[in-house]
């Protein structure tokens, strides 16, 4: 059992590694410790996989990597070698590119065809516990027996996403051979809020401009703009998951967790400036009075009680009664939430952290410790925002190692 290219994981960055691996001639196989391969494809874009993205680069952790490997193996390539399998795809609203079918299963079939096709096996249900270097190459340990190898590309994920995601034992595949891990943490994740701050308001969807600031001094540090999605324990959707990073940055540097400050003008059809957030004298806040002169103009023609009747939903106007005009402004332009927390692993869609991305070549992916072993997608220290940048970073930097870990394992 002796292959060119053994690709530990068979996610989105494994099974392309696979593919250009055996595209340059090289005996490929996968090793993957679930029954099936590619579940966390399945599971992404709320399974019509946003795939890639083609407008400017956002990736918050591992950028010069990342801006490496793109560089290389830009999205345009990635699209084309989809195209080459077969599959369609369309862009829609910034950038996002997704199958043109809708279904992240024909993303995961075109795959899986093209290794089929080219003979190259897939062995799922053999989790790799142990790489060991022998001789010009590799040993690689598994309950099912020791397969050989003269390069190998580990591409075993990251903790997020619950159950498709690993414990964080498959680091060590690495750090054994003298790699970094860098702590990983969850990101692209909810906000959990201290639980009076959305009392009552569960289920309310709201688009709304969202600003951290720190509770120190409640200087704003990050911001966001999207639906908001209120939750039993904090709030979700898309706008405050981007947050969650910064978040929790802001806690390990701090020691606190960060206030969040919902701003609703889109949701009043008001330009999108802040009310005010803080007492404080100087900063991006400043006085708005937008919102007070719209409740002014309402207050003629609406009893104080009802000045949000039809502004504002149930929920949120049922919060907020009995509050007068200057005060309503300002919770409309300025909600305050403290935050609590950020959801963990489970309900992440990416890891921050992982292995030391300095340790590898950003050309090749090949790690400068240990020459013929390879790394790509979210196992590196590389998260990327939403809007389908860490699927692109996981096929972009699994097509560059398998590339490069064929081309170097004749010649050693
Ligand atoms: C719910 C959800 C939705 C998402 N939606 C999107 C989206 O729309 N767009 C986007 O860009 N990103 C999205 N992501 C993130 C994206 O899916 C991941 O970043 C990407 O799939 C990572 O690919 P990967 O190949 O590096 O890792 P994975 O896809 O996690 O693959 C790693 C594989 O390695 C296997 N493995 C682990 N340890 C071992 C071992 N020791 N031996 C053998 N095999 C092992 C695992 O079982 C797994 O199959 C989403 C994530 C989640 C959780």
């Amino acid at each position: 059992m002796t292959y060119d290219v053994l690709i530990i994981g068979g996610g989105a960055a494994g099974l392309s590694a696979a593919l250009s691996a055996s595209n340059q001639g090289a005996r490929a196989a996968v090793l993957e410790a679930a029954p099936r391969v590619g579940r966390k494809i399945l599971a992404s874009g709320n399974g019509r996989c946003n795939l890639a993205n083609t407008g400017p680069l956002n990736y918050p952790g591992g950028a010069s990597l990342a801006r490496r490997v793109l560089e290389n193996c830009p999205a345009e390539r990635v699209l084309a070698f989809f195209h080459g399998l077969g599959l369609l795809t369309v862009q829609e609203e910034q950038g996002r590119v997704y199958p043109a079918c809708g279904q992240a299963a024909a993303v995961l079939d075109v795959l899986r065809g093209a290794l089929e096709r080219r003979s190259v096996p897939v062995l799922s249900e053999t989790p790799a516990v142990r790489i060991e270097q022998a001789g010009a190459g590799f040993r690689l340990h598994t309950p099912r027996g020791v397969y050989g190898a003269r390069a190998v590309v580990a591409a075993c994920g990251g903790m997020a996403g619950g159950k498709l995601g690993h414990d964080g034992g498959a680091y060590r595949l690495l750090t054994d051979l003298g790699h970094t891990l860098i702590p990983p943490r969850p990101a692209l994740t909810p906000l959990m809020a201290e639980k009076a701050a959305v009392k009552g308001l569960s289920g309310l969807r709201l688009p709304a401009i969202l600003t951290l600031c720190r509770r120190k001094d409640g200087k704003p540090f990050a911001q966001s703009q999207g639906e908001a999605l209120f939750t039993d324990y904090g709030v979700s959707g898309v706008c405050a998951m981007e947050l969650s990073r910064s978040a929790g940055e802001e806690k390990e540097k701090s020691g606190a967790w960060p206030l969040l400050y919902l701003d609703f003008s889109p949701m009043l059809g008001l330009a999108p400036r802040r009310y005010f957030v803080t007492d404080a004298p100087e900063g991006p806040f400043r006085n708005e009075p937008a919102a007070l002169a719209l409740l002014k103009e309402r207050l003629h023609i609406l009893p104080r009680e009802a000045l949000l009747k039809g502004l504002a939903p149930r929920l949120l106007a049922e919060r907020l009664a009995g509050q007068d005009k200057e005060n309503l402004a300002r919770s409309l332009t300025a909600f305050p939430v403290p935050l609590a927390g950020v959801r963990g692993m489970d309900a992440a869609q990416v890891t921050a952290g992982g292995i030391r991305t300095g340790e590898f070549d950003p050309d090749t992916l090949e790690s400068r410790l240990v020459p013929g072993l390879f790394a790509a997608g979210e196992m590196l220290d590389v998260d990327g925002g939403c809007g389908g940048f860490n699927l692109l970073f996981a096929f972009a930097s699994g097509l560059t190692a398998g590339e490069n870990a064929a081309r170097i394992a004749p010649d050693r």
